[in-house]
């Protein structure tokens, strides 16, 4: 089994968080091989000793990122040299690499920076592409140590190219686990549970994990096995079935974004967009805007907070203002339907809400939020109860909008160019 040793006083410090320890804890996990402890400690040569002396007593494969720097706190490599009586050799090649990487920068090479070219006895150089610290790894009575660069850019290449295969062909690990995740969005987790519990309870590989998100659910397939490819087929298989179960509730898979697969479908039907946001204040046309290409689609975003900006901009009369409240199914409507015919496009979409923490009333308490979505003859509109602080509501209120707009366009066919 394998344990993660993180140097740096920062992280314990809590002045950086270790990422490192998780994203590696992560592949470790994909890749079969067991983890059962993660250590962090300072730059301090003597607990890096215990620290090292600790890891080497308990597991077979010990990984350290940080302290390989060319600064006087980076001791990593000479301490870890020590502990395993391996003397620390200049390697030629590594310095010629260090020395290339500062002439190509135009600067001279401080002398510290010799020190990074300094291998332990019989370790292998893992060449670093994107610094200038090398990741070093040893074998020791049957034990595996990588040591590698703090800097996550760095330590994450090497890790998973060099480290990983090189533990998986010395403890003959086969198997891997692999895992895709399908997203649904504004329906609960029990009626997630309703639809697939009976999968997921019987299911043991790959098994199921459902876990709410911000606006979304998420359905978590895990696979083990040694072979990638019959993984995939059993992921696929899995996910064919759910997909049989929620159709449509999912709107798509690991790293898709909602905003992405909304814009792809306004594409497909040639449909273009504006946006009216009063409680989202412009977050549905920021999150549309991350998308490169969103201009194929989306025309404008209106962010009309006061009572006269839904007025003077978007013609909501004064009347229905005062008489339903600016936060109300009403208003929604002439918001999507106004930015609709300001911006001359097929759908108007619009927000209105009270993301708190103050400004709620018993009849229309934090959280409420109104949609609307209109377009050539129609127009739909929904009332939503969301929980949560401020950023949370005005996060899952543009959720909503967009899986409502989603959902319209599904039942609209996709037009030819
Ligand atoms: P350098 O050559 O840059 O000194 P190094 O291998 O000595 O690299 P550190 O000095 O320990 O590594 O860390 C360099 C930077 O990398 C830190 O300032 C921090 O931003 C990042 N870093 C280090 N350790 C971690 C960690 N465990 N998780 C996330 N980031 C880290
Ligand atoms: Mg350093």
């Amino acid at each position: 089994a394998a344990e993660i040793l993180t140097v740096g006083t920062e992280l314990l410090l809590g002045q950086i968080v270790d990422t490192n320890a998780s994203w590696i804890a992560q592949r470790l996990a994909e890749a079969g091989i067991d983890l059962f402890y993660k250590t962090t400690v300072g730059d301090n040569a003597a607990r890096i000793e215990a620290a090292f002396r600790q890891a080497l007593s308990r597991a077979d494969v010990v990984i350290a990122t940080g302290g390989l720097g060319p600064t006087e706190d980076d001791l990593t490599r000479e301490v870890v040299a020590a502990v395993l009586e391996r003397p620390l050799r200049l390697d030629p090649a590594v310095l010629a690499h260090i020395e290339r990487r500062f002439a190509h920068r135009k600067i001279p090479m401080p002398d510290n920076n010799r020190k990074q070219a300094m291998v332990p006895e019989s370790a292998e150089v893992l060449p670093n592409p994107n610094g200038t610290a090398p990741g070093l790894f040893l074998k020791d009575r049957g034990r595996c140590i990588a040591l590698l660069p703090g800097v996550p850019a760095e330590m994450k290449p090497l890790l998973t190219e060099q480290v990983i295969p090189r533990i998986r062909e010395a403890f003959g690990i086969g198997s891997r686990i692999v895992s895709r995740v399908l997203k649904t969005c504004g329906i609960s987790e029990s009626k997630v549970d309703q639809a697939i519990g009976d999968y997921f309870r019987a299911m043991r590989n790959p098994t199921i994990g459902v876990l709410a998100h911000a606006g979304e659910i998420h359905i978590r397939l895990t696979c083990k096995g040694d072979d990638p490819a019959a993984i995939t087929r059993m992921l696929d298989d899995l996910e064919g079935k759910i997909r049989e179960r929620l159709g449509s509730l999912v709107f798509g898979r690991d790293d898709e974004k909602l905003e992405a697969l909304v814009g792809q479908l306004l594409r497909e039907r040639h449909a273009t967009l504006a946006v009216a946001e009063s409680c989202t204040g412009g977050l549905i046309a920021s999150r549309l805007t991350d998308i490169p290409g969103s201009s194929d689609y989306f025309e404008r975003g209106v962010v009309a907070y006061s009572f006269e900006a839904k007025e003077e901009i978007l013609a909501v009369p004064p009347q229905i203002i005062k008489e339903s409240g600016a936060v109300s199914l009403e208003v929604a409507r002439f918001m999507a339907e106004g930015v609709r015919r300001l911006g001359g496009t097929t759908f108007g979409l619009a927000t209105t809400g009270i993301a708190g923490p103050t400004g709620g009333t018993p009849e229309k308490p934090v959280g409420l939020v109104y949609i609307a979505l209109a377009w050539d003859g129609g127009h739909v509109e929904r009332e939503h109860r969301l929980h949560g602080g401020r950023e949370l509501v005005k996060y899952r209120a543009a959720q909503m909008a967009l899986e409502l707009l989603r959902r319209h366009l599904l039942s609209v066919p996709i037009t030819e160019s």
